[in-house]
């Protein structure tokens, strides 16, 4: 499976379970998560509706997909290879800070999720 497939196997899964312990059970189901997945983000998630805004390749077996949900707030999703594409992270952009704090103690400087 392509990375591309998986991310819209996962934006699909938001949008049509619209129930957040629901899509982590299909997640873990189809065995498309890494095991460094951290699930709270996912499990507090308010937004079912991802549009794909921007694809970044941070090597070839690291892809970050920048989403926005319906309501225009930021996501971002990282897929990694490890003999086939899995779900690493699901993050929201940083509230305290936005991305523009590299000091930030909400998110630690990375501008997403939370510490
Ligand atoms: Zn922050």
């Amino acid at each position: 499976m392509k990375s591309k497939e998986l991310l819209n196997i996962i934006l699909k899964l938001f949008k049509s379970h619209r129930n957040n312990s629901e899509i982590i059970k299909e997640l873990l189901n189809r065995e498309i998560i890494n095991f460094s997945f951290e699930k709270k983000y996912v499990l507090n998630n308010v937004d079912f509706d991802f549009e794909l805004v921007k694809t970044i390749s941070k090597n070839k077996d690291l892809i970050e997909y920048y989403v926005e949900a319906s309501d225009g707030s930021p996501y971002k999703i990282e897929l990694i290879f490890d003999q086939k594409w899995l779900l690493k992270s699901f993050l929201f952009q940083c509230q305290g800070c936005f991305g523009n704090d590299d000091e930030c103690l909400v998110c630690g400087g990375s501008g997403w999720g939370v510490l």
